[in-house]
């Protein structure tokens, strides 16, 4: 068997790219059964949800070394011959000729056994979990869902754009910032003046800086250089929330429209959702079945309604008459100018509209102060998109470009316009309409899943009280 000859993957051969005859894979074991005359290997190589069938005859050269010892998590070369396998679920199996052992995977300390495994226990083995058929059906789904949503905004002209992770604004205003520091902790210089604080003039960047909560601010400024832009990168929150849908590290996908008020936005996210669950029924099709196997939720009823029907589309206003006139107790208080909570976004797109459920106009002290100020004077044009299973998975708006009113927005809300005067410049030359959103593309990655929890989405999960791997 000549070694020369070009390694297969196992997904170019169930997409029949490989013909009958000589073949090379590489792979780790995920089951070996065996007789004293053969023993089967499933291998798995990560480039599909499927295994191949390996077949390797007990008089092949090597066999006692190279075969005997494979158990589950092994990693081995195989060469031989791609034929037609007589056995069921697979179109072809390979009959080995020459197997080279790589790694052991001793039976008695490798974490990963046949046995079904809790997620909570998972989570603590992030570092060999992508090796379990369930993660690795999710991580190649969240590569696919990241390669869809770069294609559909190539393919209508949006320009990606590199937002910085490095930054000294608080785009939210929010507060819920990482510092980024190179002071020694140990002896942080303090200002001159009793009681003002720590002096950032001494630090790296000569001021106060932070890990990015959003890309957003950056976006503006660069659609009115470029047009239409979208970022897609990792944004930070140290908020200390301990639920299943918020991650201290996530990513996210950041469109901005010049030109484009808060309609075309809320266009442009049903758009996207749209082509992403398309791509995903469409290509993703093995590994939604492998994962819908572990789970007790199947997303795929949601997806296809998700793609059939147009997204309700109602204001806030209309939401609270809902949620009012629904008859139902919430735990928070339902009235207008409160927040919508978790319960009452789902009540509103799992049980009222029974669709993916687009909310807008919120009041204005509710959100940024960035957005769009409407003619009531009392909301800003804001969006969220609900999904049944999840909630909100987008937020955007219209931004507010009048100068005048950005600037008693941000008095408002009681921020500093001096360190802004750099995003006061966008309203100043050449302002115009313009409007985008966040995508948090873990969100996506649970609702598209039908994954539970937003730890199991990400490969390894940042979360108060955990940063490990
Ligand atoms: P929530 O109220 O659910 O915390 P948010 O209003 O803070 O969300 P935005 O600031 O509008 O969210 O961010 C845009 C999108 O980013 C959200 O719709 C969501 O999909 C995602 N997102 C926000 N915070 C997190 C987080 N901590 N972990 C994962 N995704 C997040
Ligand atoms: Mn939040």
């Amino acid at each position: 068997m000549p070694q020369s000859i070009e390694r297969s993957t196992i997904r170019m051969i169930r997409d029949d790219q490989v013909p009958p005859g000589p073949v090379h894979v590489a792979g780790w074991v995920r089951t070996k059964r065996g007789s004293k005359k053969f023993s089967f290997v499933h291998l798995t190589d990560g480039s599909t949800p499927q295994t191949i069938q390996i077949i390797a005859d007990a008089g092949l050269d090597g066999y006692a070394e190279m075969v005997a010892p494979l158990t589950t998590g092994a990693s081995v070369k195989v060469w031989g011959q791609l034929v037609e396998s007589p056995g069921q679920g697979q179109k072809y199996e390979i009959q080995a000729e020459r197997v080279e052992l790589c790694g052991l995977a001793d039976p008695d300390s490798f974490p990963l056994q046949k046995k079904e495994m809790t997620y909570e226990y998972l989570r603590e083995i992030a570092h060999l979990r992508p090796r379990t058929a369930l993660f690795s059906s999710v991580f190649r789904v969240r590569s696919l869902v990241s390669f869809a949503i770069h294609e559909f905004f190539h393919k209508r002209g949006f320009q990606y754009v590199h937002s910085p992770i490095l930054t000294t604004s608080d785009g939210e205003g929010a507060g819920e910032t990482f510092t980024v520091t190179n002071f020694d902790l140990e002896k942080v210089p303090l200002q001159t003046s009793p009681g003002s604080g720590v002096d950032y003039s001494q630090d790296f960047f000569g001021q106060k800086s932070m890990l990015c909560v959003t890309g957003q601010l950056e976006a503006e400024l660069l659609t009115f250089g470029l047009g239409n832009v979208y970022t897609f990168g990792p944004t930070f929150r140290a908020e200390n929330s301990n639920t299943s849908r918020h991650l201290s590290e996530f990513w996210m996908v950041e469109p901005e429209m010049a030109f484009a008020d808060l309609q075309e936005t809320i266009d442009l996210g049903c758009a996207l959702i749209k082509g992403v669950v398309r791509k995903v029924l469409e290509e993703a099709e093995a590994d939604l079945e492998v994962i819908v196997k572990r789970n007790e939720v199947d997303p795929r009823p949601w997806l296809k309604m998700a793609l059939e029907e147009d997204f309700k589309r109602i204001s806030y206003t209309e939401a609270i008459s809902i949620l009012q006139d629904s008859g139902r107790s919430f735990e928070f208080p339902v009235a207008w100018g409160e927040d919508l909570k978790s319960e009452h976004e789902r009540f509103l797109c799992e049980e009222h509209f029974k669709a993916p459920t687009v909310v807008y106009d919120y009041p204005r002290d509710l959100k940024a102060f960035y957005m769009y100020l409407n003619e009531d004077g009392k909301t800003v044009a804001a969006c969220d998109f609900l999904v049944p299973g999840i909630g909100e998975i987008i937020g955007g708006s219209q931004r507010e470009h009048r100068l005048d009113r950005l600037e008693q927005q941000l008095q408002a809300k009681g921020i500093d316009s001096e360190h802004m005067q750099w995003y006061l410049d966008t309203r100043r030359f050449g302002s115009v309409e313009h409007s985008g959103f966040g995508l948090g593309l873990d969100r996506l990655i649970c609702w598209l899943t039908g994954m539970g929890n937003i730890r199991d989405v990400i490969p390894f999960p940042r979360v108060p009280g955990n940063c490990s791997f």
